[in-house]
């Protein structure tokens, strides 16, 4: 496939007979650009419809639905998901703004991966009842990793949420921890492994690539229907790029999925004196 290449030439003649050529490549900027705007295009057209919803409810109230008391209740709780679903976003537009323009500012604290997911799990449970998914989390002792606490809640949030919202109902989220060790201390720590397995509907292979792009959904009206904003696993990804954490997905349709996520270790051990 042809790839479209922008370039900005300046030319200056010298004293001499030579002429001066300065070339630019704009190709990543003019990206960046375009990939910016139509950000915000995908952002206003997610806004737009639950607002068109609202706007029209409050029409309807004003007008013929007036004196109609159950018609009104049955408006306003539409209105009520509708003013959710917006808040869901912005909040999530918001952390995504605030995640990038921190990404290139490594964390310092220390955090242990077992209690956040810990943590994570117990704030979504009333979720995964209302859905009879029962969390199974595999015993762990600490886990230490160079991280933000916050910043990893939000990420074992989002696939835990995931995990409940696409997963069966009735049926089990397990969550795993491991390690991998680095192949010598020079390199570090090693890896913390922290998996998240569904047993839902699983994840068409070729889309598998895209599920971090920002509003990419497989799904857009069940995602829509679970409350979903398509915003969560791009929040992953950046808060991951942060920790110089990493993200994988394995999936077997119509058997589930697993998000394994893996993060630096802090280093337990002394440097070897040399
Ligand atoms: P959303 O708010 O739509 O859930 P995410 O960015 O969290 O947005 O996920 C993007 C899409 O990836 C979802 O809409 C869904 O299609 C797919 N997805 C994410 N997690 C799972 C999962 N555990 N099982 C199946 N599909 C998933």
């Amino acid at each position: 496939m042809p790839v479209q290449h922008h370039y900005e030439a300046y030319i200056t003649r010298t004293n001499g007979p030579l002429v001066l050529v300065r070339i630019r490549d704009l190709t990543e900027l003019r990206r960046a650009e375009e990939l910016r705007a139509d950000f915000v295009a995908n952002a206003s057209h997610e806004l737009r419809t639950p607002l068109a919803a609202v706007t029209g409810f409050i029409d309807t109230l004003r007008g013929h639905a007036k004196d109609d008391g159950p018609a009104r209740e049955r408006f306003l709780e539409i209105m009520s998901v509708e003013a959710g679903r917006m808040r869901r976003l912005i909040e999530d537009l918001l952390s995504l703004t605030r995640i990038e323009l921190n990404e290139h500012n490594p964390p310092a604290g220390e955090v242990d991966v077992a209690s956040v997911v810990r943590d994570a799990a117990a704030v979504l449970a009333p979720l995964a009842d209302e859905d009879r998914i029962s969390i199974q989390i595999d015993p762990c002792e600490s886990l230490k990793v160079v991280g933000d606490r916050d910043e990893l809640t939000q990420v074992f949030q989002n696939l835990i949420h995931n995990a409940i919202k696409y997963g069966r109902s009735g049926g089990e989220v397990r969550i795993r921890f491991g390690r991998a060790e680095a192949p010598s201390k020079r390199e570090g720590g090693g890896q913390v492994l922290v998996s998240v397995q569904d047993e839902g509907e699983g994840i068409p292979r070729e889309a598998i690539p895209r599920l971090t792009e920002r509003f990419y959904r497989v799904d857009v009206k069940r995602s829509r229907e679970r409350g979903g904003t398509g915003l969560g696993l791009a929040i992953v990804k950046h808060i991951l790029n942060r920790h110089k954490g990493r993200l994988q997905i394995e999936s077997v349709p119509g058997e589930g999925s697993t998000f394994t996520v893996s993060l630096p270790a802090v280093q337990t051990t002394a440097e070897p004196s040399v």
